[in-house]
C-alpha cells in the first residue's frame, strides 16, 4: 500500500464525481421508462438522484426506502462518543422529490416478472410498483450467530436505533471497565471501520472512565485496512488501552451476560459490540440474487444481475459481488455508471465500455485527527471486472488535524451530492 499525499488524495476522491459533472448520453434525445429503486442509503438515493437529473421528464422514478429518512452510517462512529448527534448525519428525501423522484416509504417485499410483462415490485400493504429496471440497495443483512440479540448486544452496523443503544450503554460503563468488540471476516461493510470504532471508544474512555480497556477480536489474520496505521495507533496512542486479537472467529454469544465466545477463548464485557459476518440485503437472498454466495453477482458495466431471467434486475451498494469495496463513496460512484447505464438501455445504446469508480473512507483515531484510505477501480475488458488501480491504493502518512477537518468537507461533499 502506497502513503500517498494529501494533494495527490484529494485529487483521486474527486475522479469518481468527475462522471456527475459529464452529460452520460452523447446524443441529444429524450428518453422514457420507469425504473423503481429499493433502498435510499448512499447507491440507491445517488442513483434516484441522477437518473432524474441526467433522465429528465420521460424517466419516472420512483425511490421506495422502509424509512422516511436514512440515517448515515459515516460518521456514526463519532455519535457514540458525543462528537456528533444523530440529527447531524440525518438525511431525508425532500431535496430528491424536488428533482421529481417519486418517494414511496414502504418495506419491498419481492418482485416477479410475469410473462410477457416487466418487473413488479411487491411493497408490504401497497400497491405493487411496475418498471422496465429495477435496482436494488438494501444494503446489507447479518448472518445469524448462535445466542447473539442484537437488542441486548448491539452492532451499530446499520446506523440509527443500534447506534443509540451501543452509546448509552457506552456512556453509562463504568471507569475501568471493559469495552469488547468483534470483527467479521471480510468483506464486511466499511472495511476500516472496526478498527476506527476501537480507537475513537478508547480514546473517549481515556477521557472519561480511565482505566477502561478496549478488548478488539479479529476474526482476520490481521488488520484488514490501513494496517500502518492502526498497527501503529493501537500500539502507540491508545498503548495500553487496546488489546488486539487476531484470527479470533465469534463461535457464539451469550447476550445477557455480555460474553464472545471465539476460537481463542471466551471474554466477559462490560459492554459487548458485535459486529456479526455479514451477506447482501434480505431481500436479494430472497429473490435468488446471490446464486449459491453471499453477495450479488453483477456485471460491473451496467450492475445487472448476472443470475439467468434477471434481466433488467440491477444491485447496487454493499450488497453487490463485483470485489470493490463495500463503503458509502464507491455506492455513490456505483450508483452513477448504473444510472449511466439504465438510460443507455432506454435510449437503445450500450452500457460506457469502461467505467472507473473509487473509494474513500476517513478513519478518526482521536477526538481531533484522522486518517484516511483511498482507491480507484477500472473495468478490465479482458477478465470483466473491475480492478484495483495499484498507484490510487493508499493511505495518509500519519493521523492529522487537517485530515480530522478534511473529513468534514469529504463526508458533506458525499451527502450532498447523495441527499440534496
Ligand atoms: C461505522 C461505519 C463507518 C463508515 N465509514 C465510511 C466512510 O468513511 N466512507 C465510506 O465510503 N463508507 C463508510 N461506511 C460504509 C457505508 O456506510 C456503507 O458502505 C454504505 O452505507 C452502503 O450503502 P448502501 O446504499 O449499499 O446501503 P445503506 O446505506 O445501508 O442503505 C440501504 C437502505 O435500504 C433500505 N432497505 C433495506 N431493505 C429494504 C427493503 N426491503 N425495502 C425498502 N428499503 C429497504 C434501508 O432502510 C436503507 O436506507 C461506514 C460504515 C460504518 C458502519
Amino acid at each position: 500500500m502506497n502513503k500517498i499525499s494529501r494533494r495527490h488524495f484529494l485529487k483521486l476522491a474527486g475522479a469518481a464525481t468527475a462522471l456527475a459533472a459529464t452529460p452520460p448520453l452523447l446524443k441529444a434525445q429524450s428518453v422514457s421508462g420507469r425504473v423503481v429503486v429499493v433502498g435510499g442509503g448512499f447507491a440507491g438515493a445517488t442513483l434516484a438522484k441522477y437518473l432524474k437529473l441526467w433522465g429528465g421528464a420521460g424517466v419516472a422514478v420512483t425511490l421506495v426506502d422502509a424509512n422516511p429518512a436514512h440515517v448515515s452510517c459515516i460518521l456514526s462512529n463519532l455519535v457514540l462518543t458525543n462528537s456528533l448527534n444523530l440529527s447531524q448525519i440525518t438525511f431525508n428525501y425532500a431535496a430528491l422529490q424536488q428533482l421529481g423522484v417519486n418517494f414511496v416509504q414502504g418495506r419491498a417485499t419481492g418482485l416477479e416478472k410475469p410473462a410477457g410483462s416487466t418487473w413488479r415490485v411487491q411493497i408490504a400493504g401497497r400497491t405493487p410498483l411496475d418498471c422496465e429496471h429495477v435496482v436494488l440497495a438494501p444494503g446489507i443483512e447479518f448472518q445469524p450467530v448462535a445466542g447473539w440479540d442484537p437488542n441486548k448486544v448491539p452492532h451499530a452496523w446499520q446506523a440509527g436505533a443500534q447506534t443509540t443503544l451501543l452509546k448509552q450503554q457506552i456512556q453509562t460503563m463504568p471507569a475501568g471497565g471493559l469495552f469488547i468488540m468483534t470483527i467479521p471476516p471480510k468483506p464486511y461493510r466499511c472495511p476500516p471501520g472496526p478498527y476506527e470504532r476501537a480507537c475513537v471508544v478508547a480514546d473517549y474512555l481515556k477521557r472519561t472512565k480511565p482505566g477502561s480497556k478496549v478488548i478488539v477480536l479479529d476474526a482476520n489474520p490481521g488488520i484488514v485496512a490501513e494496517p500502518e496505521t492502526f498497527t501503529k495507533a493501537f500500539a502507540q496512542t491508545h498503548a495500553g488501552v487496546i488489546e488486539y486479537h487476531p484470527n479470533a472467529a465469534l463461535l457464539a454469544v451469550n447476550s445477557d451476560q455480555r460474553i464472545a465466545n471465539t476460537s481463542v477463548g471466551d471474554f466477559k464485557a462490560d459492554v459487548l459490540n458485535v459486529i456479526a459476518p455479514q451477506k447482501a440485503g434480505a431481500l436479494i437472498t430472497s429473490a435468488g440474487l446471490t446464486g449459491t454466495g453471499l453477495w450479488a453477482p453483477v456485471n460491473p458495466l451496467n450492475y445487472e444481475s448476472m443470475i439467468g431471467g434477471m434481466e433488467g434486475v440491477h444491485i447496487i451498494g454493499d450488497s453487490q459481488g463485483t470485489g470493490q469495496p463495500k463503503s458509502g463513496h464507491i455506492a455513490n460512484a456505483e450508483a452513477k455508471v448504473c444510472a449511466d447505464a439504465i438510460l443507455r438501455a432506454f435510449a437503445g445504446e450500450a452500457p460506457d465500455p469502461a467505467p472507473t469508480t473509487n473509494s474513500a473512507c476517513y478513519s478518526p483515531i482521536t477526538a481531533n485527527t484522522a486518517s484516511w484510505l483511498t482507491a480507484v477501480y477500472a473495468y478490465n475488458p479482458a477478465t470483466k471486472t473491475m480492478d484495483l488501480v495499484p498507484a490510487s491504493f493508499g493511505e495518509a502518512a500519519s493521523p492529522t488535524r487537517d485530515n480530522y477537518e478534511d473529513m468534514f468537507d469529504w463526508s458533506a461533499n458525499l451527502f450532498a451530492d447523495t441527499f440534496a
